[in-house]
């Protein structure tokens, strides 16, 4: 529970519970197991407030168009997070795959990528099929809460659950909190709290009794196949029917709708739902026009955010182009926000990318490269303000961990996106709903596909947008970036269509794990496994040693024995992990990064020339580590990047470009003005970092010896970690950034100017500090700069009277 959240009416913190923890620990388990049917909560602490938060560009004089958000009071926030933390575990054993909001790995993904299914297979199979996305009103706070206990009953809560469920809402009262005032406080008759997390979960197992009955309802039709009817599907208050037979189906969806809306106080807006129709007639169209007073829409409905358009071809242009569209006007407007270099890759990453992410997680197809073309140049455009990029693409991009600045690839996020089908498909059962909608158009079994080197054509039946682009990025990607082997020791021997004739499922090795016999299975020592190994002696049949020398052949075909592998890379094992790995996006993200940006960035190349000495990849390594994490402070942290990136345009560089342009150093007039020289060589700069090392030796203990690769880079022979939290390297950060704010000046900073900068930042971090409770750290990090200022930094004042020459 994070602190700093509003608290309930009765004012007590997050941070008081926690600060008196082992206090009010055991007397709150004695309270919460006190709780019976006769003795309830106090009235007082049941209580809410309820702030309204207006939904933005709405018309805000109606009420309907307010959220209500409800603040509880702490402790029982800790009750209601400690029952959902228990009833998660089982949510998933609840509820019905179909449904997957709120349910722990189930994601929206799996209902777009369902629905995307199931209009391929209405429109493959020439079935005429209804889409209905069902607007329910307000339907988290229209529960009806004796609807709620009796369907927690039958699901077999036991009666300790109960009293606590009851005794949460029970009598709960709340304020409404209107322009700073409060309203004298009502009741409460129905509907989950928002704000509570145990909420969403009573909700879904609320709606569990519907769906269930529309999935028993044997006249309310969907695409049957062989082990699960595909009629409904729901991510919270967001349902989705897919009706085939629909004069039938919507009639019998009617009836439950209505008896369901009975018992349970659920109604449902019918004006404002939409319909998608696949395949329907025109007869057939006009009869659900005039019978519902539903929406019907003509290309595409939205669920979920996104579109569904009926005629699949029009994904892209549907979701993809308005994205782009849309994004590239908020790029555009925020170009006059005057935030710097760094802060503007923040926004991107903080508000452009999981925009993104959404939609290709969600709507996963190929994508023309033209798109990734515009946004790449609508990106850098904000990012540089429409001046020319100062550091590559590449070395932006890169992982900051590898010296670059963690800007996202949306490419290869995109790329990543689709790769997890490979985890899905690997599943053996399905993990996911969606996933034998797909094996419905292949040749093969799924769990095989990406194993597959036989031509598409011989695997696919039928052209499932959601199927062959991916195949085909990661054809072209799994060997250039060796995330594969050529063979894969996951290569099928079984169901696989370059070896037809060659294994049935008779001829499978005793040990055989898995669904399918792989390459990995028969080998053994780089070599075919001898077929005593693999079958038992009874077993030996003349037919059986013929298909022994048929497997034999086959593996020697697909290359020299040595080359095949009998281990898994480490992508095909992240891949056919199962559970799957959580963040599994991210985790396939970083390495299609790392692997496309293999070695050092550019511009460590050219520091290792200029510096004279070689600073080795692990240095390297440790000097990024440091930059990532050097300062607090964005302005010291862009100071850094722009150093080491070589952003600053020194006297030799402009020359370059400018030929007319003098080379040498603007101080001493005397050597060429390279990067080393302006930043550390240049006498009159060394003369400054001379002090600076003396004072921050002097101050901190340590015996560091002048060299550009401390002050500048900040390899320094103490453990990482220990010199990030030290006070050394905010000494040196500030060092730094003062010679870039002395550009072009032929003065060079002075220590008295430094001393004035670091308690700039020093201020910034005793705030930081006290604001998180922690000020016993800054004093510890602090308190020997502190003793220098108050005892030596007068012998730094700068002299009244300028010396006249
Ligand atoms: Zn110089």
């Amino acid at each position: 529970m994070k602190a700093g959240k509003s608290p309930g009416p009765d004012g007590f913190t997050v941070a008081y519970y926690k600060t008196f923890r082992t206090l009010l620990g055991p007397k709150f388990v004695a309270l919460l197991n006190a709780l019976d049917g006769s003795t309830s909560l106090d009235h007082a602490t049941l209580r809410a407030h309820i702030a309204l938060i207006p939904k933005p560009d709405r018309d805000h004089t109606l009420v309907s168009n307010y959220r209500p958000i409800s603040l509880l009071n702490v402790d029982i926030k800790i009750m209601t997070k400690m029952l959902a933390t228990r009833l998660n575990a089982f949510i998933p054993g609840l509820v019905h795959p179909d449904q997957t909001g709120f349910v722990p790995t189930r994601e929206a993904r799996d209902n777009t990528l369902r629905a995307i299914n199931l209009i391929h297979l209405a429109n493959a199979t020439h079935t005429p099929t209804v889409f209905l996305s069902i607007d329910a009103e307000k339907a988290f706070d229209r529960v009806d809460w004796t609807f709620l206990y009796e369907t927690l009953k039958l699901l077999g809560f036991g009666p300790k659950w109960l009293t606590w469920i009851r005794n949460l809402y029970s009598v709960p009262r709340a304020s409404l909190r209107v322009n700073g005032t409060y309203s004298p406080d009502i009741d409460i008759r129905n509907g989950t709290r928002q704000g509570c997390p145990l909420s969403p979960l009573l909700f879904i197992l609320t709606l569990e009794p519907l769906l269930q009955r529309i999935r028993d309802n044997t006249s309310i039709h969907g695409h049957p196949l062989p082990f699960h009817h595909y009629n409904v599907a729901a991510f919270a208050d967001d349902i989705l029917l897919s009706l085939t037979n629909p004069l039938v189906s919507l009639k019998h969806l009617m009836a439950e709708l209505d008896t369901y809306g009975a018992l349970s106080n659920f109604q449902i807006n019918l004006s404002k739902c939409e319909v998608l129709g696949v395949r329907i007639t025109e007869r057939m169209k006009k009869a659900i026009v005039t019978s519902y007073p539903f929406k019907w829409a003509h290309r595409s409905i939205r669920y979920l955010g996104v579109a569904l358009p009926s005629d699949l071809s029009q994904l892209y242009i549907t979701n993809y182009e308005p994205l782009l569209q849309t994004i590239s006007q908020d790029l555009r407007r925020w170009k006059i926000l005057h935030v710097s270099w760094l802060g503007r890759i923040n926004i991107l990453k903080m508000n452009i990318l999981p925009r993104f992410l959404y939609i290709f997680q969600t709507i996963p197809i190929g994508v023309p490269p033209k798109f990734f073309a515009l946004l790449r140049t609508n990106l850098l455009k904000f990012i540089w303000n429409d001046t020319h990029p100062r550091v590559s693409y590449a070395d932006m991009t890169r992982h900051r961990n590898r010296g670059g600045l963690g800007l996202p690839h949306l490419e290869l996020y995109h790329t990543a996106a689709l790769f997890l089908k490979i985890s899905d498909w690997s599943m053996s059962p399905p993990t996911k709903l969606w996933v034998p909608l797909e094996q419905k158009c292949l040749k093969i079994p799924i769990t095989t596909l990406p194993w597959q080197s036989a031509p598409l054509t011989k695997l696919i039946s039928s052209p499932n947008p959601l199927i062959a682009p991916t195949l085909r990025r990661w054809r072209i990607l799994k060997m250039s970036l060796s995330l594969s082997t050529h063979p894969s020791p996951l290569t099928p021997l079984t169901f696989n269509p370059l070896f037809p004739d060659g294994m049935s499922h008779h001829f499978l090795p005793l040990e055989l794990d898995g669904p399918y016999l792989t390459l990995a299975t028969c080998m053994a020592n780089a070599a075919p496994r001898p077929i005593s190994d693999m079958l038992r002696q009874d077993k030996i049949t003349p037919l059986t040693h013929f298909r022994y020398q048929q497997l034999t052949h086959f593996i020697q075909s697909l290359g020299p024995s040595q080359t095949v592998r009998t281990d898994e890379s480490p992508f095909e094992t992240l891949c056919t992990r199962d559970p799957r790995p959580p963040h599994l996006l991210s985790t396939i993200y970083g390495s299609l990064l790392d692997a496309s940006t293999p070695g050092l960035p550019s511009y460590a190349e050219r520091w290792n020339r200029d510096i004279g000495t070689d600073i080795s990849d692990e240095d390297w390594g440790l000097i990024f580590q440091t930059a990532a994490h050097a300062s607090r402070s964005l302005h010291i942290q862009q100071t850094h990047y722009k150093f080491l990136m070589r952003w600053y345009l020194t006297p030799t560089r402009l020359h370059k470009i400018y030929s007319t342009t003098d080379k040498t150093c603007w101080r001493c007039r005397d050597s060429p003005g390279t990067f080393v020289h302006i930043w550390w060589e240049c006498s009159m700069i060394r003369s400054y970092w001379d002090s600076v090392f003396t004072i921050i030796n002097e101050i901190t203990g340590l015996d560091l010896d002048p060299s550009p690769l401390v002050a500048l880079f900040h390899l320094v022979p103490i453990p990482t970690l220990t010199y990030r939290n030290s006070l050394a390297i905010q000494l040196f950060n500030v060092a730094k950034s003062l010679i870039p704010r002395k550009w072009r000046l032929v003065t060079p900073p002075t220590i008295w100017e430094w001393i004035q900068a670091v308690e700039g930042v020093r201020e910034m971090e005793e705030m930081f500090f006290s604001r998180s409770s922690k000020y016993d750290k800054y004093h510890v990090i602090w308190y020997w700069w502190l003793d220098f200022r108050t005892k030596r930094s007068r012998d730094y004042t700068p002299q009244l009277v300028p010396v006249v020459e």
